[in-house]
């Protein structure tokens, strides 16, 4: 066996200077949920849900499987091939593939999931939404900035145009981009916030934002939310929201991984995992 092949550990330990499992909620499950740090690891797949459709595609040349969302967030008492979580369980197992989550320490790491989106909406002097103190772990290349982003257009545009330029940074999805309030109204300032961030409205209003980008709208929610602050809420998939920190989490690997003198290929899932296939407007 080469030296200079990484193991799972190694793998892990680049994961969790970048995404510190201390940043993570009380409720949330991150880590590694299936595999031995032992195993040696030469191809990580990157996605943001372990479907069993994802697992499938890992077990087809990955040793390690990252996603931004846990298999498993409730008791679990069983895995047996009777349900999806029990089938991703033992289709990684049988090919031999770990699982690895980083979910809301990803959410809250900067550079994390809402610095991703807010690249990808290609944002400038991008800064903390919720204006807590930055808590910095000793050297750690990460810094915990709470949730989302809030940042500028290079030129104000109307909100949709905006909405165009949402649609095209990211993946393709059935339900696509819907917004609150005016057409022509101007955007300026611009908050984010990857997957469903619906209750930081008011943070981004207090912030100066014109618009918050995120996913899950619900209707009271958006409905309170739109009636309380002057502030047009954009509504993506939650899946496509998340899915430009993938790219960013695996250059981060593969940087990290290479500092150690070890090599992996890191690559993203194609598979659009978002639940929703079919959207036909209504007349
Ligand atoms: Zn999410």
């Amino acid at each position: 066996m080469s030296t200079r092949l990484a193991t799972v550990g190694d793998c892990v330990a680049v994961l969790e200077r970048a995404y510190p499992p201390a940043w993570a909620q009380s409720w949330d499950a991150v880590g590694l949920a299936v595999g031995d740090p032992e195993a040696p690891v030469s191809a990580v797949l990157f996605a943001v849900d372990p479907t069993v459709e994802v697992a499938v595609e890992a077990a087809g040349g990955a040793q390690l499987l990252v996603t931004h969302h846990p298999l498993f967030l409730r008791g679990t008492h069983g895995v047996a091939e009777t349900g999806p979580g029990g089938r991703v369980v033992a289709t990684l197992i049988r090919a031999g593939v770990a699982l690895y989550t980083a979910h809301t320490n990803a959410d809250v790491a900067d550079p994390g999931v809402s610095d991703a989106l807010a690249a990808a909406i290609g944002l400038c002097r991008v800064g903390p939404l919720d204006q807590g103190p930055a808590q910095a772990e000793n050297s750690a290349p990460t810094v915990c900035r709470g949730l989302g982003r809030v940042g500028e257009l290079p030129e104000p545009e109307p909100l949709d145009r905006f909405c165009a330029r949402v649609a095209r940074a990211l993946p393709a999805t059935a339900g696509g981009v819907r917004a609150t309030g005016a057409a022509a109204q101007l955007v300026r300032r611009v908050a984010v916030c990857g997957g469903s961030g619906g209750e930081l409205a008011g943070a981004a209003r207090a912030a100066g934002a014109d618009v918050l980008v995120t996913a899950d709208g619900r209707h009271h929610h958006v409905l309170d939310a739109v009636g309380e602050h002057p502030i047009a809420v954009v509504d993506v998939a939650h899946w496509a929201s998340e899915w430009p920190w993938l790219a960013q989490a695996a250059a981060r690997l593969e940087a990290g991984l290479r500092t150690r003198g070890r090599t992996v290929s890191a690559s993203v899932s194609a598979i659009v995992t978002d639940p929703w296939r079919l959207h036909i407007p209504s007349r």
